[in-house]
Formats: structure tokens, C-alpha cells, sequence
């Protein structure tokens, strides 16, 4: 680390992550619908749900594993018909966003989810796109949309998708991979990530939440993504370490998400303060808020009481945060420099 993390009370720390300004990631925007978000817009749009209240709902988020959760992540999804849904959801979410102190966030969007229900794909896209642009100008939050396509489908159908999406093109900055991991590699994906890397867009993709090391391989060489989305599993591969070490590949890792999918059984155990010691470029980020228990700080402060960190590890991973993002050189600097402000003040409150 090449910045000097002044000394602050551990009595703080709480207070400290999170006013410390940050950067997500890694978000779905379908999984931050709230229940009571999901009932209200059920009775808006006049869909039916298969359960009979907000505690019915909230109750079944007992997840075992990814699969799991997805079964009820797009029922839960299915409530979203209108631009003004889509508009309603993203700033619920970019509201608890600017709260937590987030200067920028990368949001995903899965527009098969909606698209196969008949839901337009300019209906998704102008809806999130329109939500983003008054949160940046009403809280001064910056956000920017990820299209993601959904593996457990074929390329042919992320192509298709990816065609759809291109007269709006101006409206989302890259693409990313999602959905079920194991039995989806990501060389099923190498002709529509080869589009998009000659489109300029960025590439991001989920790789070794569930799967194998050698899922990581493949999205870093075959799709070549510039960031990894969870990659926990990475530990179980020396030379793949070393070689995210060495390039800096960032990890955009989910604590609460993994367990609540029980990737770990226990948060005091979860690999990311390793990770962070050993040198890969790792940061905190809160998957699908709404269905795993936390936003973004509250991701922090869990992974923190759990594991013990403290403020130069906080930093780092705010700082990793930020410089991850695809925003512009100039706008990571203003960001750092509001960060390390943070920091002094605190320390000299110490
Ligand atoms: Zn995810």
C-alpha cells in the first residue's frame, strides 16, 4: 500500500465505513426489489404473486444454494412491466445507494428477464437510463448500466439480445455474464463477447462464485473481461493467484451474497481478508441487496465485525472500489482525494 492509513479507533470503524465514499460494482438491479417494492407494483400492474403477503415473501428468501435463489428472483421480477417500474426500482435502489456513502455505481440489468415476458427492451433500458440520470443530478450519484446476459440461456439468445440493445447503445457502457454459473463456462459465450469487445464496450463476467478456477481462466482468456465478478474460488489455484496479482484483475466480491447461497458457511471465515493480503485487487459489493440481507455497508460492516479488519484494509478496499470502476482517470482521482479527506479527518479525530 502506498498511502499512509492514519491511526483510528477501532471504536469508529463502524462510523468510518461508512462515511467513506465507495463505488459498487457489482449490483444487480433486479435484486435490489424489495418486497414491499414487489407488492406495490403487483398491484399496480394487477399480476398475480404466489404469495399472500410481504412476510409470506420475505420468508422464503431461505436460500440453499444460487439456483435457489434465482427460482424466486424471477418471479420476483415478473412484476416489472413499465418504463415507470423500471424507473421506480433503480432509484429505490440508487436512494439507499447515495445513502451509503456510493459516489459511483456499474448497475447490472438482465434484460432476457424481461424481454422473453414481452416487456420491450427500450421499455428496461429508458426506464434504469432516465432513473440514473435524475439521481446524478438530484444526489450527485454517478451510475452507469451493465447489460448482462444470462448463461443458463444460448449465445444465439444473448446475440439476439445484444442486437436489440445496440440502438441504444449510448445507454449502458458494457456487458456482463450472469445467472447459473456451474455447467455454463463461459467459452459458451466467446462469439457474442468477441462482438461486444469490438463494439468498445466493457466486458465484466461472473466467474468461480460456484464454479471452478478454471471458469476464471476462461472468462479472463477466451472472453477477456477486465474485471471478475465473485471469484472466491480463485484461492483454490496458485498460478491463477499469482496471475491475478500480477495483472491486478479486480474481484467484485459479494460477502452476504455468498452466505446466503452458502458459498461460506460462516462470514468469520470468508476468504476476502486473505484475498486482500495476499494482493489481488478485491472490493465489497452487495449482489442482490433486497434478497441477501444487506446493502452495501451493511455488507462492510458484517464482513468487518466477522473477520476482525480494520481502517488500512477499509481503505484499500474502497480504494480498489473506485479505481476498478470504468469511469475516467480524472474522476477516480476526485473520488480518492474525497477518500483520503475522509480518512484524515478521521484520524484526526483520534
Ligand atoms: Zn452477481
Amino acid at each position: 500500500m502506498n498511502h499512509t492509513v492514519p491511526q483510528i479507533a477501532a471504536s469508529r470503524l463502524p462510523e468510518l465505513l461508512r462515511a467513506m465514499p465507495k463505488a459498487e460494482l457489482h449490483m444487480h438491479i433486479e435484486g435490489s426489489l424489495e418486497p414491499e417494492l414487489i407488492f406495490a407494483l403487483a398491484q399496480r400492474n394487477q399480476v398475480e404473486l404466489p404469495y399472500d403477503s410481504v412476510e409470506a415473501l420475505r420468508a422464503a428468501y431461505a436460500f440453499t444454494d444460487l439456483q435457489s435463489f434465482l427460482d424466486i428472483y424471477y418471479a420476483g421480477a415478473s412484476v416489472l412491466l413499465y418504463e415507470q417500474d423500471f424507473y421506480d426500482m433503480a432509484r429505490a435502489y440508487l436512494n439507499r445507494a447515495a445513502a451509503d456513502n456510493v459516489v459511483h455505481t456499474e448497475i447490472f440489468f438482465d434484460p432476457q428477464t424481461h424481454t422473453a415476458r414481452g416487456v420491450g427492451m427500450e421499455t428496461v433500458i429508458n426506464g434504469l437510463y432516465r432513473a440514473c440520470r435524475d439521481a446524478q443530478i438530484s444526489q450527485g450519484i454517478s451510475a452507469t448500466l451493465i447489460l448482462s446476459f444470462l448463461r443458463h440461456l444460448s449465445e444465439e439468445d444473448a446475440l439476439a439480445t445484444l442486437e436489440e440493445a445496440l440502438p441504444l447503445r449510448d445507454r449502458f457502457i458494457g456487458v456482463g455474464l450472469d445467472s447459473s454459473e456451474v455447467g455454463n463456462p463461459p467459452e459458451k459465450f466467446a462469439r457474442v463477447f468477441a462482438r461486444c469487445k469490438e463494439l468498445g464496450l466493457h466486458l465484466v463476467a461472473h466467474a468461480g462464485e460456484e464454479g471452478p478456477p478454471a471458469y476464471i481462466w476462461g472468462a479472463l482468456d477466451t472472453l477477456k473481461v477486465a474485471r471478475i465478478d465473485h471469484g472466491v474460488q480463485s484461492e483454490k489455484d496458485e498460478l491463477l493467484m499469482q496471475r491475478l496479482v500480477r495483472e491486478q484483475v479486480p474481484l467484485t466480491v459479494c460477502p452476504l451474497s455468498n452466505l446466503k447461497l452458502c458459498v461460506v458457511d460462516d462470514l468469520a471465515d470468508h476468504n476476502l481478508p486473505r484475498l486482500l493480503e495476499a494482493g489481488l485487487k478485491v472490493m465489497i459489493n452487495s449482489d442482490d441487496p433486497a434478497y441477501f440481507g444487506g446493502y452495501v455497508n451493511e455488507n462492510y460492516t458484517q464482513l468487518f465485525a466477522a473477520t476482525g479488519m480494520g481502517a488500512d484494509q477499509a481503505y484499500q478496499l474502497a480504494r480498489n472500489s473506485l479505481e476498478a470502476s470504468f469511469a475516467s482517470d480524472a474522476q477516480k482521482a476526485d473520488w480518492i482525494a474525497q477518500l483520503d479527506a475522509v480518512f484524515a479527518k478521521f484520524g484526526a479525530a483520534a
